[in-house]
């Protein structure tokens, strides 16, 4: 059973289908089933009574065969090697399936920010910092923000780099605050990205998205957004949910009064919106409700082999990571329904996130028409390469895009003469 894998052996599982259908070497399969290089270090962190903690630290480095590996950092109390080298792999298949000239990677720290001072955080941040310094940069690994890592984390972190280096070099991470080197554009990246990839879903299907019915799980960065750009779009969001529950109303939903109700709500959740015609729902209830459109945004592992059955959407588009089960996916593979798998569907962010060292880099911003244009371009020409690849091996599509990546990843690594 996948639950009883860790997340490092489901994504070795992953690379290893697509590796037999593309009749990968044996070198070359077992080059890719392993990351190329890891990090592993202690940081001492001066607290605010006065003691020391000493916080461990990882980076690991996938593959930058494509490129510098790119990937976020996470501070969470249950960070694992084994699920940073999983999101380390993934990484690598994300940015190859955007095409965009960048490896994979990711980082994490063991603790709990949320018991921590800002002033606590921000020596952590210097501190993992000074750590990874010789092993990142702007050409060889560029660390972005993920799960408690803010734009204030990648704002300490990119000062302490050049602090450390003498340079100006606000490339070496991204998702800083727009106003210190970040790209426009990047807080809605996601959401928008994946809504480029339903549209294109909508055009084969040849389903119309004006007035389509969509229900949307989770209303934080993601999903929020989500809401907010399938409401400007036309469409009817008939359904969101957050932590604290959900709302569901067949003639749609006042998605601007919801996403005002969450900017003033202290927790920044849907608890307590109120309006006539709209009954409340649980998170399990949205994701079964008749709609054209269903947007997993908050967790993984909720469309399963238990209620797969049951989904009645016609598109899936996975913004959140791993929303759906390798048991799940075959039965909706069978039902037909739909499904824009997650390192696909929520790629805008690390499409921006390229925007951005790409800004850096020549030291001249672009406008938020420019950074969505090219976003738009990227998410299509994506969803498009899948497709073919889906028809052509006639499997489902995160299967698909699996081959896409997978393969320009090998291309690279052969063309370069590291394994054959
Ligand atoms: P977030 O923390 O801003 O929002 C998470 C949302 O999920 C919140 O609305 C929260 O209330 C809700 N939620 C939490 N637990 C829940 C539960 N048990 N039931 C229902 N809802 C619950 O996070 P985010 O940045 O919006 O990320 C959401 C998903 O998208 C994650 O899987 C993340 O890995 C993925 N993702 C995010 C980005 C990005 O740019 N932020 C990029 C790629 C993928």
């Amino acid at each position: 059973m996948s639950s009883q894998l860790n997340p490092f052996e489901i994504s070795q599982r992953q690379l290893d289908e697509a590796a037999a259908i593309l009749g990968l070497s044996p070198a070359m399969h077992a080059f890719l089933r392993v990351p190329m290089r890891e990090l592993h270090f202690s940081i001492p962190v001066l607290m605010d009574d006065g003691s020391y903690q000493t916080f461990q630290g990882f980076r690991v480095q996938y593959n930058d065969a494509r490129g510098p590996a790119k990937g976020g950092i996470r501070f969470h109390p249950d960070e694992t090697i084994d699920t940073v080298r999983a999101l380390s792999a993934w990484m690598t298949w994300k940015t190859a399936v955007v095409d965009i000239p960048l490896g994979g990677g990711k980082g994490g720290v063991i603790c709990d920010p949320k018991g921590m001072s800002p002033g606590e955080l921000e020596r952590l941040s210097r501190g993992y910092m000074r750590k990874v310094a010789h092993f990142i940069g702007p050409d060889k690994d560029v660390p972005a923000p993920d799960v408690n890592t803010t734009p204030d984390v990648m704002a300490w972190m990119m000062d302490e780099y050049e602090v450390i280096t003498g340079r100006h070099m606000p490339g070496v991470i991204t998702g800083k605050p727009v106003h210190l080197f970040g790209s426009l554009g990047r807080g809605d990246a996601t959401a928008r990205g994946g809504i480029y990839t339903v549209r294109e879903a909508a055009n084969l299907l040849g389903l119309d998205l004006q007035n389509a019915a969509v229900a949307i799980q989770g209303f934080g960065n993601v999903g929020g957004w989500a809401a907010i750009l399938s409401h400007q779009m036309g469409m009817k969001v008939v359904a969101v949910s957050d932590l604290s529950g959900g709302f569901y109303s067949p003639d749609g939903l006042d998605i601007p009064a919801i996403a005002e109700h969450v900017q003033r709500n202290p927790r920044h959740l849907i608890e307590g919106y109120t309006a006539a015609g709209v009954k409340q729902i649980s998170n399990p209830e949205l994701l079964e409700l008749p709609v054209d459109l269903l947007f997993p945004a908050a967790l993984e592992n909720v469309i399963t082999a238990e209620n797969a059955d049951r989904i009645k959407a016609k598109i899936v588009g996975e913004l959140a990571n791993g929303p759906t089960t390798p048991e799940a996916d075959q039965v909706l593979f069978k039902k037909g329904i739909y499904i824009i798998p997650d390192f696909l569907c929520n790629a805008g962010g690390v499409t921006v996130s390229y925007f951005e060292q790409v800004q850096n880099a020549y030291n001249f911003y672009w406008p938020i028409e420019e950074v969505q244009t090219r976003l738009e371009a990227k998410m299509t020409t994506a969803f498009r390469a899948v497709h073919e690849m889906a028809q052509a091996h006639r499997v489902h599509n995160r299967l698909a895009a699996y081959l896409v990546s997978v393969k320009r990843v090998a291309d690279a690594v052969a063309t370069r003469g590291w394994v054959k």
